[in-house]
C-alpha cells in the first residue's frame, strides 16, 4: 500500500531557511512545494507597479479594489524543476525576491482582504494532501490540522548574514545593515498584525537553525517527516 500522504507546514521567522527544507523535503518525499511567501510578494510587486504603495504612502483601499484582477499562479521551470510564481501570467519570480519587494511585502500581507483571496487558494492547492507548504500562518491559519508543523527561527545576526549573502551574490546593490532591519522590521509587522500575526502553533517543532548546517536540518526534518507519515 502506498504510504499516506501528509501535510507539512513550515512557518517562522523572515530569512530562517523555510523555503530550502521545505523544497529539500517536497523533492525527498515526491511532494508538492508551496512557497506562500512567493504570493504575497507577487501581490507586492503589483501594488508597486500600480504606484498603490512606495516609502511614503499605502494605497490599500485601491489595491483591495483590483484583488479580482490579480492572479497569482505557479508554473514549473523544466530545466530546475522547481515551481515559479506567475502574476497575471507573467513570471516574476527574480522581481520578487529583491530587497525593494521585502521591504513592502509585510505591509501588503496585513490586509485581511489580501489574506483572504491568497489563503483560500492556498487551501486548494493541499486538499489532496502532499504538499509542504512554507509561510508564517501554514500552521496556525491556513492547515491548522497539519501532521506536521515545524517553527523555524534563527538569531537575526544569522539571518541577515545569509540573506545578504545571497542577494549579493545575485548582484544586488545592498547593504548588511539594509538586509538586517528588513529582517527585524518584517518579523515585527509579521508577529504584530492583526489578522493571522506570526507565532508558533501550540503542536508546532521549533527547529533553531543557527548553529546546523543545511545538511544536518534537513536530516532532522526528514527524520520527523518520515516518523510522522507512518504514524499517519
Ligand atoms: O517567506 P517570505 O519571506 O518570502 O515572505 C515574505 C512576506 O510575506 C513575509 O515577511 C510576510 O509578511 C508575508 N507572508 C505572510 N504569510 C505567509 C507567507 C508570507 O504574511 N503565509
Amino acid at each position: 500500500m502506498d504510504a499516506k500522504k501528509i501535510v507539512i507546514a513550515i512557518d517562522g521567522h523572515s530569512s530562517t531557511g523555510k523555503s530550502t527544507v521545505a523544497k529539500q523535503l517536497a523533492k525527498a518525499l515526491q511532494y508538492i512545494y508551496v512557497d506562500t511567501g512567493a504570493m504575497y510578494r507577487a501581490v507586492t510587486l503589483y501594488a508597486m507597479r500600480k504606484g498603490y504603495i512606495d516609502e511614503l504612502q499605502f494605497q490599500q483601499e485601491a489595491l483591495e479594489l483590483d484583488l479580482s484582477k490579480i492572479n497569482i499562479k505557479f508554473e514549473i521551470n523544466d530545466e530546475t524543476g522547481l515551481a515559479e510564481v506567475l502574476l497575471n501570467g507573467e513570471n516574476v519570480e527574480n522581481e520578487i525576491r529583491t530587497l525593494s519587494v521585502s521591504k513592502h511585502v509585510s505591509k501588503i500581507a496585513a490586509v485581511s482582504n489580501v489574506r483572504k483571496k491568497l489563503v483560500e487558494q492556498q487551501h486548494q492547492m493541499g486538499i489532496d494532501k502532499g504538499i509542504v507548504m512554507d509561510g508564517r500562518d501554514i500552521g496556525t491559519v491556513v492547515f491548522p490540522k497539519a501532521e506536521l508543523k515545524l517553527f523555524m527561527t534563527a538569531t537575526a545576526k544569522d539571518r541577515a548574514e545569509r540573506r545578504y549573502m545571497e542577494l549579493k551574490e545575485k548582484g544586488e546593490d545592498v547593504t548588511y545593515e539594509d538586509v538586517l532591519k528588513n529582517v527585524v522590521d518584517r518579523d515585527h509587522i509579521d508577529s504584530t498584525r492583526k489578522d493571522s500575526p506570526l507565532r508558533q502553533a501550540g503542536d508546532a517543532i521549533k527547529i533553531d537553525n543557527s548553529n546546523l548546517t543545511l545538511q544536518e536540518q534537513f536530516e532532522q526534518i526528514l527524520l520527523l517527516a518520515k516518523a510522522t507519515i507512518a504514524r499517519a
